[in-house]
């Protein structure tokens, strides 16, 4: 809590501030005064340090000083956008009333609490990503997750089993924020997180949280269409949710959507460790967009349509139909490509459109916002006329919700000027025509200040003064300003107002009754204009609804379209998608590794899995030989293509997949403070215990985190059980080092050897790049060795320690350089350990992560 130890000093101001911070206990309180936000005590320190400015103290000679710092206000937004990213919460308190008019202590109020999940700024917002807020429920059996965008207004929600699926949902979604009922703030089902759900910023809704019915009733008028009695735990999560949003915002954000429900089953599931592994929104190495397969693949025109497309790569579809959908209008737009091109470059001149609508449905869309609004909306007949060629009935389907805002189209281009500041202060924000008093008031203003500016010739004139001055400023108003060398021609009826070095001031009643005028009608008609454009901006928010189905067509044909100039650009064909069987791929290529070689580089491959005699795929291959990416490439081609985009490939028929699993390459996940091993042994076991014979799975090098033999067997099994998962197996690629593991083949009928071919040449090695049947009987780690440099005499030493390790005689060679045992095993000991007699007992496909964590700590505590 922010609360001070010691009782504070009791002045007015400070009662005030307490009076606000018992509001927002879990805010950092921004209090303004004068042309600052000051904090004060525990506030101060924390926003000191985040925002890097000075800690000062108020009253400095009390025994006891209080803490403060300040930010000016006009900066206001930087500072505010600087203690989201680092997680705060921060409720901004206002001076409500002009203090010089105050009669004591200025009014305030607090007008805004923005909030990691609840953060708008299309300044400090990154434009191509969704910023949710979400919320939890804990049913007896199941949970609710809900998931709100305020800025762009989605909502979404779903019912999870417990487990593993929480993080997996986390991982995809990214929410900035959970919120939580009050009583279920130390639920136990919040172990299931996963490290990126523990560490995001919690908020509480007070009290127990809702039961259905007031679930239903809180969120009336966005309740989905069809609904019933299994979504409960979604409903009361997104009225978790919607409670949150409504107790901090100010206004009702109307653009929120119907709450979408969705169910995992109905996409292909991407668990956390997948879409880390296959890279598919960060690379593993940067950890940016950059090297991802979206960045890799967006080619959309507008931050809407790339915010969309990354949904549709985080929930890749699995019905034939939708699917084929989609293929179908991205194959129209390839046959056009014309068309094409001008329909982008339409959708290039578009704006944010549902963050527009956001922000005027919570009163923070600028004149600038809805002068941009209004040219979308004046362009939605264009795009619609464009469009209504097209037979993909997906498209069509969208044109209806591009229509019925021409009524507001109009009210915005009579009623706006054309090209408005971006602050209402400025004024000339509504057109002429639109108000006869404001044109009345302009009016006024305009002859005022036309007498004014003809007054200093008039007065140069009868004075005789050359040099005369009619001026502005702020403390004065306007007045008439004569030179020190001419003070004895000022006539009688000059009113001195101010005197200056080299000059005198000096004021008429004439001037100052056109002054008030001037300045009155100035004041009356930024009035009128505030009150016009806040008319204007709720009747943009009236439309919130339709406004945001629009936005979401124009988001969802852009994404086709920029599919399609993919497919075009990159040479893309459309797969052939079936219910089940053969996946097979010619000439397929890796989506993000071909775009980072030259053009030609990359060396295409074929790849066939079926479930009779080539469905587990033992790869073997030299380090840097490439099967990593061929692995990756066919988990990318189907996922790919279960999103709606077409494939690089020359031709592809692929099943619909339900999950794809991976394991791919040996990290250590310091940051979760767990070892290489352990990684990769729940990564598997979660594996084992969830794919079904509709699955693929990807498994790379499992076992090298361990030595050499645990890792063997344990690779061995894993292969094995997924051979024989279910007594039909399921589709896999094995990418490994150990050698051994191509005896497999002869014994299990659907497992089939390949190796990532290599040529010896001058001692040294050729990476062809294919994929060929049949194993590779030895390793090419030493010409790999020597192509990375290592010295002529340690690839001797190595050469001969090699010879004699493949003789069978696997002892420890002479000194002085001994081979590197792997250090795990050493550390458990040598042979007859219990440890390891336990671990060989381990039934992999019945362990779950946290089992096996468990396990490996009691383990550990027996060495
Ligand atoms: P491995 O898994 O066998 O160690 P990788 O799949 O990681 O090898 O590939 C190593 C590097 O080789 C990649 O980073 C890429 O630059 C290059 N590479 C891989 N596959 C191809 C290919 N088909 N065509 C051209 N270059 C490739």
């Amino acid at each position: 809590s922010n609360a001070p130890t010691s009782p504070p000093r009791d002045t007015p101001m400070l009662r005030q501030f307490f009076e606000f911070k018992e509001q927002v206990p879990d805010c950092i309180l921004f209090f303004r005064m004068g042309d600052f936000y000051e904090m004060f005590f525990e506030d101060a320190a924390v926003a000191s340090k985040v925002l890097s400015i000075a800690l000062t103290s108020r009253d400095k000679n009390h025994p006891d000083p209080i803490p403060m710092c300040g930010v000016p206000y006009r900066a206001v937004d930087s500072y505010l956008a600087k203690m989201i990213e680092e997680g705060y919460k921060v409720a901004v308190c206002d001076q409500v009333e002009d203090p010089k008019l105050a009669k004591g202590l200025v009014k305030r109020e607090i007008t805004r609490v923005v909030s990691p999940g609840m953060f708008i700024d299309p300044n400090h917002l990154p434009p191509r990503e969704h910023r949710y807020l979400a919320a939890l429920y804990f049913a007896r059996e199941s949970l609710g997750l809900a998931c709100l965008d305020l800025a762009s207004g989605e909502f979404l929600a779903t019912t999870l089993l417990p487990g593993p699926a929480l993080a997996d949902e986390l991982a995809r979604l990214e929410p900035a924020e959970l919120v939580l009922a009050e009583t279920q703030a130390a639920h136990p089902g919040l172990g299931d997180l996963g490290a990126r759900g523990a560490s995001l910023p919690r908020s509480l809704v007070a009290g127990r949280p809702p039961t259905p019915a007031q679930a239903r009733q809180s969120l009336e008028g966005r309740l989905p269409e069809e609904e019933d009695e299994a979504i409960d735990p979604a409903l009361i999560a997104a009225a978790l949710a919607w409670s949150a949003v409504l107790s901090t915002q100010r206004t009702s954000p109307e653009h929120i959507e119907r709450l979408g429900l969705y169910q995992v089953a109905s996409h292909l599931v991407l668990d956390a460790a997948a879409q880390r592994n296959l890279e598919l929104f960060r690379s593993i190495a940067g950890g940016g967009r950059k090297g991802s397969l979206l960045h890799a693949v967006d080619q959309t025109a507008t931050p809407m349509g790339g915010r969309l497309l990354k949904q549709w790569l985080a929930f890749p579809l699995r019905s034939l139909e939708a699917i084929e959908a989609r293929h179908q209008a991205v194959e129209e737009f390839v046959n056009d490509p014309l068309l094409l091109d001008s329909l982008r470059a339409s959708l290039n001149e578009l704006p944010d459109l549902p963050r527009l609508v956001g922000r005027a449905s919570l009163g923070q869309a600028t004149p600038r916002d809805l002068a941009a609004l209004r040219e979308a909306l004046l362009a939605l007949p264009g795009l619609r006329s464009m469009l209504e060629p097209l037979q993909s009935a997906l498209v069509a389907s969208r044109l209806e919700q591009m229509s019925g805002l021409g009524g507001l189209a109009q009210r915005l281009y009579e009623s706006l000027a054309p090209s408005p500041p971006v602050n209402l202060a400025e004024g000339g924000v509504i057109a002429a025509e639109v108000s006869p008093e404001l044109d009345e008031l302009r009016q006024l203003k305009g002859a005022g200040k036309d007498w004014i500016a003809a007054l200093q010739a008039e007065l140069r004139v009868s004075t005789g003064i050359t040099s005369l001055k009619v001026g502005f400023n702020k403390v004065f108003g306007y007045y008439i300003e004569v030179t020190r060398a001419h003070l004895e021609k000022v006539p009688e009826s000059f009113i001195r107002k101010q005197t200056l070095a080299n000059a005198e001031r000096f004021i008429t009643p004439e001037l100052k009754e056109k002054e008030a005028a001037v300045l009155g009608a100035e004041e009356k008609a930024l009035e009128l204009e505030k009150l016009l454009f806040e008319e204007l901006r709720a009747a943009v928010a009236a439309e919130g609804h339709r406004l945001v189905a629009a936005a979401r067509a124009v988001a969802e044909v852009d994404v086709l379209a920029g599919l399609a100039r993919l497919a075009l650009s990159r040479d893309y064909t459309r797969p052939r998608m079936i219910p089940a069987g053969e996946l097979s791929i010619s000439a397929g290529r890796h989506p993000v590794v071909e775009q980072m070689l030259k053009e030609g580089e990359f060396v295409p491959n074929d790849v066939h899995l079926d479930d009779e005699s080539q469905q587990v795929l033992i790869i073997t291959g030299p380090n840097m030989a490439g099967k990593s990416t061929i692995l990756r490439q066919v988990a990318l081609i189907c996922l790919l293509a279960q999103a709606g985009s077409f494939v690089p490939a020359a031709q592809a028929q692929l099943p619909l997949l339900d999950r794809v699993f991976t394991r791919v390459g040996a990290m250590d996940d310091l940051a979760g403070g767990r070892s290489t091993f352990m990684v990769e042994m729940t990564e598997t076991s979660h594996i084992l215990a969830q794919a079904t014979p509709r699955s693929l799975v990807i498994l790379d090098e499992v076992g090298r985190g361990t030595s050499t033999f645990d890792g063997l067997s344990l690779a061995w099994a894993v292969a094995e059980h997924l051979h024989d998962l279910d007594g039909v197996g399921v589709k896999t690629l094995f990418a490994t080092h150990y050698h051994e593991l191509t005896e497999l083949a002869a014994t299990h009928v659907r497992a089939k050897n390949f190796n990532v071919a290599v040529k010896q040449y001058q001692g040294s090695i050729v990476f062809l790049r294919r994929l060929a049947p049949g194993g590779v009987s030895r390793s090419y780690g030493l010409a790999v060795a020597r192509l990375a440099g290592l010295p002529e005499p340690v690839l001797e030493r190595a050469r001969q320690i090699l010879e004699r390790l493949e003789q069978g005689s696997r002892q420890e060679p002479a000194p002085p350089s001994p081979p590197a045992v792997g250090g795990q095993l050493a550390l458990f000991g040598g042979e007859g350990h219990p440890v390891l007699k336990k671990l060989a007992e381990l039934d992999l496909s019945r362990l779950t992560p946290l089992q096996a964590l468990n396990l490996l700590s009691e383990m550990q505590d027996e060495l």
